[in-house]
């Protein structure tokens, strides 16, 4: 099968949205796609690279790799207050395997149709296995939301729990045993994470900093303080854990998984005192769960609590170098 026979047959005949969006005035099959974005709103562009062996396991399924690689692009629009639209995908290959473009081809089908999102072009390239994806979305002008607008007063607050994805990628590693329910829920938190579009979006307007934690709390949180050049004071035992996870590595152990883990993909926000109430209704409305972790105060990094008493041995979080 030749490139353009495997571009038309998985990406552009497989993926049906490009068709439907009336926003796409061109998708696949010239030199670039011409989009039209709504009036009044700024452009909101996200890259990230996906490196089998190292962000991914050379086992995982097809359809979950490009579940996941586009998950992972639309949590970077939600931090942002966006709403997602379209997609290009850059596509390394070693070799032109069709069951598994089949099916990566149905997975990326999948989360598009759900997110109502388009595979708008991309590129397919012969080498190690590495997917590319550049995620693209609107927000009404002046309205996206920053990492560096956090003042002293202003709450802190996740959506969701912390914690599961990394202990389900130890799972996954054979590093970490579990019950089957546990098991399950938590290998799905690392494979299957939920970008958080709708309270993104619900935040427009309410939170005054915000990103999503793909790299653990404590290693993210370091960005916002630094952006807004304050320092921010966290309580431990009000960080969320869900019972799979507290069940499974006992409290204190499912507390540092939770601060220092990684790829949650939850949001991560802050919000002054006056719209605390505004926030209580957005995020009702969006049916996403948060919890006010800490508080944003004058000064520099990140102080932990614990039970109000300060705890100077808190993990520091993930790094990539
Ligand atoms: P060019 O040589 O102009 O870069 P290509 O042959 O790379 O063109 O791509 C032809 C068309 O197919 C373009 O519209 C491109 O965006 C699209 N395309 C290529 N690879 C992919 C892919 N993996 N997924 C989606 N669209 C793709
Ligand atoms: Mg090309």
């Amino acid at each position: 099968m030749s490139e353009f026979e495997l571009i038309e047959r998985y990406f552009r005949q497989g993926c049906q949205r490009g068709n439907q969006r009336k926003d796409v005035l061109f998708g696949i099959g010239d030199d670039a796609a011409i989009l039209r974005a709504p009036d009044n709103n700024q452009l909101v562009v996200t890259t990230d690279t996906l490196v089998e062996g190292i962000h991914f396991l050379k086992q995982i399924e097809p359809a979950v790799l490009a579940y996941k690689s586009v998950a992972v692009n639309l949590s970077d629009l939600a931090a942002m207050g966006a709403d997602p639209a379209w997609l290009t995908l850059a596509l390394t290959l070693p070799e032109s395997n069709e069951p598994w473009l089949a099916e990566f081809a149905a997975g990326l089908n999948q989360i598009c149709e759900y997110y109502g999102i388009a595979l708008v072009g991309g590129d397919t390239t012969r080498g190690p296995l590495t997917i590319t994806l550049t995620a693209m979305g609107h927000v009404p002008a002046g309205q996206g939301i920053y990492r560096h607008g956090a003042s002293p007063g202003d709450w802190i607050f996740v959506t969701g729990h912390l914690g599961d994805s990394a202990a389900g990628l130890k799972i996954l590693h054979g590093d970490l045993a579990a019950s089957d329910d546990h098991r399950e829920f938590l290998v799905t938190r690392h494979l299957r994470p939920t970008p958080r579009i709708l309270a993104g979006r619900s935040l427009r307007g309410i939170a005054s900093a915000c990103m999503d934690i793909s790299d653990g709390l404590a290693g993210d949180l370091r960005h916002i303080v630094k952006a807004s050049q304050v320092s921010a004071h966290v309580e431990i035992t009000d960080v969320p854990l869900s019972s799979a996870l507290v069940e499974t590595l006992g409290l204190e152990q499912a507390q540092r998984v939770a601060i220092a883990g990684g790829e949650d993909y939850e949001l991560l926000f802050t919000v002054p005192e006056a719209r605390k109430g505004a926030l209580m209704t957005a995020l009702g409305e969006a049916g996403v769960s948060h919890t006010c972790i800490g508080q944003i105060r004058a000064g520099e990094g990140i102080h932990y609590y614990r039970n109000g008493e300060v705890e100077s041995d808190a993990p520091t979080g993930f790094q990539h170098f």
